[in-house]
Order: structure tokens, then C-alpha cells, then sequence
């Protein structure tokens, strides 16, 4: 018989629309503190859009560990029970499934709840096969809830679930800014031990432009309490987010903040203007003129080149086009500016070919085929390119635009 929280519970526990690639990577638990995002206002971000913020209540969040737990305790039970001594297995899995139509029939619930309920199915199951390490606490900005409460739900998941090794979370620099150094210092002590921040430039022209809601001084303050509670800090800078027009400032302000901050990671996050975004209509409208390829891989070039930290430099997002440009700083440095001067100084339809191969691989990985009309393009823009044609940039362009819209 199932345990109650399933029999009469949601049967899913709650999950947000995003984690860190690093997150995904470890295969961590997904768990919802807050719904959104508070801010919700930057220009080139459009995760939360026309989604409210919203508290969920510790009652709430709890309920959603105990359903975790009721199903990771079922999912093992029925591993016994087939014989596979504990191990989540696709059989274990459909065995579960078959079994509880109540839970998974589209018949006994909604198809959204069924859907939700096997989401949460599928998290549950990843994070039991990889040990149930790491957790990742949604959405954009956790850590804004009250420390006592976020304490009480960091001990009652690790009361819960003995083998958790990581808990991590996104925040704000203004919030972290504002938190008291104690209240970090009580969230570290409780177990929360990495935090992601959306540092995106260093900049405050930059940041002013598009709407981040922080500015450079509040960054280094947020960045310099975080790392002194004792946490582990990833800060994502984002190449291309100053536009032509800042590029150069962007690229050697934000090193400067980051020198002071030295967190234990920084990663890129190219700047990919999106579709129903309030940036990607500046864009439209010529107010503001993003970067080529070309032009981001210099920039990225000057970042490092002005770099003095100790962090690992990822490049773990899609929308970067090099993703090879990654190392221990300061180690690492002048091999990671190797590799770039060595893209950057390749003929320009080898580049271009670069720019086709790696855009595409990203857009299959997602759409899984490409769509009858940009077959044209790419075949297009392939024949431009081998043909060494004048007009092959501007045809690579049309397809990179089109491709790098379908990218997360
Ligand atoms: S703070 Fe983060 S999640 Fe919120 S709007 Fe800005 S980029 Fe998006």
C-alpha cells in the first residue's frame, strides 16, 4: 500500500523551470523554496516572465521532501522486490509505474498532474542513481526567504536524507548584499554550501542598461559576505552583454570585480538576445547592436587577459560558442588565451565553418532536426562558405540567428 503522502498528497513534489548546467550534470535533487523571481525585470531574461513571485510555505516545502522521500522509499522497496538488490533500473521504474495508476493513469488524473508527477518521478529517480548527493533549491533567488525558515528546511532535509553531500542554490547579489554576514554564516552552518549569482557584468553602465537591479559596488559586497560565510560561489559573466558600445569596459570591469571577489568559479553565459525579451526589441529597433561571434571571442580574450583569481573559468552553457575555453585560474591562463587566439586567428571561412558546425550540433541537440525551412539556409550558407563566396558571413549570420533562438 502506498505511504499516505502519495495516497492523498499531490504526488509530485514541486520543481522550477531551471538549474545551473552543473546541477543538471550531477543529476541533483530539484526542490522549490520560492516560485520566480523577485526581480524579474532584467532585459535580456525572459525565464520568469508574466510569472509571479510567490513564498511557499514551510509546511509546504516539507510536504514535498516527505513525497520525496516516499517515493525514493517505494522505488527502492520495489527494486527488492524484483530482485535488483536496491538499484533503480528502467524495470524498477515501469514496475512502479504499472503499478500505481492511481499516481500515473491518465484515466484517475488530470494529464498536467500525471505529467508533473512524472517529472517529479524522473527527478527523484536520477538523483537516486547518482547517490542522492546534491540538492539544487529553486527558484531564482531562494536564499531571500527568512533565515530561520530556510534553516528549517535544510535540517529537515538532511534529517531526511543522511547521504546529502551539497545543497546550492541561485541568489542575488542585492539580496546577499542586504543579508546580514550572521544569517549567511547560519545558512552555511545548516548545510546550504554553493550559491550561483547572475553577476552578468561588472559594469555598472552595463548593468544600468539592462535592468539588473544591482550595481558593480553591490556585486563585490554580495561576493566578498558570501565567500567570507564560508560558501562556495559560482558568479556567471555574460560576453556581449555591454553591446558594441560597451564591450571593452564590460569586459575589463567585470574582471576587475571578480579579482576582488575571487570566487571558487566564474562561468560564461553568452549573451543571446531572445525573442520576446525587452533587449531583443533594442536590438530591432538598432538601439542596441550585439556582437558577432568574432567579436565575443575577443571579448572573452579580454576578460581573461585582465583576469588575476584563482577560479575555474566554465564555459558549460550552450549559448557559448567556445566551449573548450575552460581551466584552473591562474594556471590555466595563458593556455585558455592559446586557444583563443588560435580560433581568432584561423582564415575567416574556417571560422565561419566553426561557427556553422557548432551552432548546428547545439540546435540538433535540442530540435532534434532541423525544420524544413532552414534546411535552405544551412545549405545555403554551407555553399557560401565552401565556395569562399563574399556573402557567406551575412548567410552564416541568418542561420546562427535562427538557431541561437531555439537555445535555453
Ligand atoms: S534576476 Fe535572474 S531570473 Fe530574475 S530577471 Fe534577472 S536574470 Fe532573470
Amino acid at each position: 500500500m502506498l505511504p499516505a503522502i502519495l495516497q492523498h498528497g499531490k504526488g509530485y513534489h514541486e520543481m522550477g523551470p531551471i538549474r545551473p548546467p552543473s546541477e543538471g550534470r550531477d543529476r541533483s535533487l530539484l526542490l522549490r523554496i520560492t516560485r520566480n523571481c523577485p526581480w524579474n525585470r532584467c532585459e535580456f531574461c525572459r525565464t520568469y516572465k508574466n510569472k509571479p513571485y510567490g513564498l511557499r510555505s514551510v509546511a509546504e516545502i516539507k510536504a514535498d521532501i516527505d513525497t520525496v522521500k516516499a517515493l525514493a522509499g517505494e522505488l527502492k522497496a520495489t527494486s527488492w522486490r524484483l530482485g535488483y538488490r536496491g538499484t533503480i533500473n528502467r524495470e524498477v521504474v515501469a514496475a512502479f509505474i504499472n503499478a500505481n495508476p492511481s499516481l500515473y493513469s491518465e484515466a484517475y488524473s488530470e494529464p498536467s498532474v500525471v505529467q508533473r508527477r512524472l517529472e517529479s518521478l524522473a527527478n527523484v529517480v536520477h538523483w537516486l542513481s547518482s547517490g542522492a548527493r546534491t540538492v539544487f533549491l529553486q527558484d531564482a533567488n531562494a536564499p531571500q526567504i527568512r533565515t530561520a525558515e530556510m534553516v528549517e528546511i535544510l535540517n529537515y532535509l538532511k534529517e531526511n536524507f543522511p547521504s546529502i553531500e551539497r545543497i546550492t542554490s541561485y541568489a542575488r547579489s542585492k539580496t546577499m548584499a542586504r543579508k546580514k554576514l550572521e544569517d549567511l554564516m547560519r545558512l552555511r552552518e545548516a548545510g546550504l554550501s554553493r550559491l550561483h549569482i547572475g553577476f552578468e557584468s561588472g559594469c555598472d553602465e552595463v548593468l544600468a542598461g539592462v535592468k539588473k537591479g544591482t550595481t558593480a559596488a553591490e556585486h563585490l559586497l554580495a561576493g566578498k559576505k558570501v565567500r567570507e560565510a564560508g560558501f562556495e560561489l559560482s558568479e556567471y559573466y555574460m560576453p556581449g552583454l555591454g553591446g558594441r558600445k560597451w564591450s571593452q569596459k564590460h569586459a575589463v570591469e567585470s574582471a576587475q570585480v571578480l579579482n576582488e571577489i575571487d570566487p571558487d568559479f566564474i562561468r560564461l553565459r553568452t549573451l543571446v538576445p531572445r525573442r520576446g525579451t525587452p533587449l531583443y526589441d533594442r536590438v530591432l529597433a538598432g538601439e542596441f547592436e550585439p556582437l558577432t561571434e568574432d567579436e565575443v571571442v575577443e571579448e572573452i580574450a579580454l576578460f581573461l587577459e585582465h583576469l588575476d583569481c584563482h577560479a575555474y573559468l566554465a564555459s558549460d552553457q550552450m549559448c557559448n560558442l567556445l566551449w573548450e575555453v575552460e581551466g584552473q585560474l591562474p594556471d590555466d591562463k595563458s593556455a585558455i588565451l592559446n586557444t583563443i587566439h588560435e580560433y581568432l586567428q584561423k582564415p575567416l571561412y574556417e571560422r565561419l565553418k566553426i561557427q556553422l558546425e557548432r551552432r548546428l550540433s547545439s540546435y540538433l541537440f535540442i530540435a532534434g532536426h532541423l525544420k524544413p525551412d532552414l534546411s535552405a539556409d544551412v545549405e545555403a550558407a554551407w555553399e557560401a562558405v565552401d565556395s569562399r563566396a563574399p556573402d557567406a558571413p551575412v548567410k552564416v549570420q541568418k542561420v546562427l540567428d535562427i538557431v541561437k533562438a531555439a537555445f535555453i
